[in-house]
């Protein structure tokens, strides 16, 4: 790219479905995204990109501080903060004081195995909260998966397909629990009506906390796992 930029990272994105040029920050990979709906639009984007360099940067330099994963490394697991340590050897990541032990033979990356060892601790809890969110409310998902995403913490598909973000992993286990009972009403009600906030809150309560906690802390779980 030739054009001068401000100083920080920027990754364009063509998206032929935009319908302007927009601009975003990924907490996750902390950089500034322009999303075009063309390759042709580069020059508007940079403009654009000068216009709102401050705020940009602002926002850059406002996220959390991140969470790489390596050993002796903290982070955010079931909302409290835990260490990361390596151990010799093969087998299942597990839990112990405050301490999450990641097995990793040598040459095997520890930061590889301990995103893969949090995509299966959340895999559990989300199906184990899911089904007995469907259980109660007398409906049933066809099929679960955990991603990374970054516009959603969950999602449910028309054809009962129930998606969610690892990063719920990191939170408080109530607002990974509420997560869970949000998608499942959705195979009930598809929309935000006062039927589905009733079918959330028979099964956690009031919704406000957890979902305050999610947009307050939407940048911390992002810090999860990202590069210094
Ligand atoms: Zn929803």
């Amino acid at each position: 790219m030739t054009t001068t930029h401000p100083d920080f990272p920027i990754r364009y994105v063509v998206r032929p479905r935009a319908r302007r040029v927009s601009l975003r920050i990924d907490a996750a990979r902390r950089e500034a995204v322009a999303v075009l709906p063309h390759a042709r639009h580069k020059k508007r984007a940079d403009k654009l990109i000068r216009d709102k360099a401050d705020w940009l940067s602002g926002h850059l330099q406002t996220l959390p501080p991140p969470m790489p994963f390596e050993p002796g490394g903290q982070i955010l697991l079931r909302g409290q903060m835990v260490e990361l340590a390596r151990e010799a050897g093969r087998g299942p990541a597990r839990e112990e004081e405050g301490a999450f032990i990641i097995p990793c033979p040598k040459g095997a990356s520890f930061a590889g195995r301990t995103g893969r060892a949090l995509i299966a601790l959340a895999r559990e809890s989300l199906t184990l909260q899911s089904h007995s969110h469907a259980q109660a409310l007398d409906t049933k998902f066809t099929a679960l998966t955990v991603r990374d995403t970054n516009s959603r913490w969950g999602s449910c598909s028309a054809s009962g397909r129930l998606n969610f973000s690892w990063r719920l992993i990191c939170a408080p286990m109530d607002v990974l629990d509420y997560v869970c009972a949000h998608e499942v009403a959705h195979l009930i009600e598809h929309n935000h009506g006062p039927q589905f906030w009733a079918l959330v809150e028979k099964q956690v309560g009031h919704a406000k906390a957890p979902r305050r906690w999610l947009r307050e802390n939407a940048s911390t779980l992002f810090a999860v796992g990202a590069e210094k």
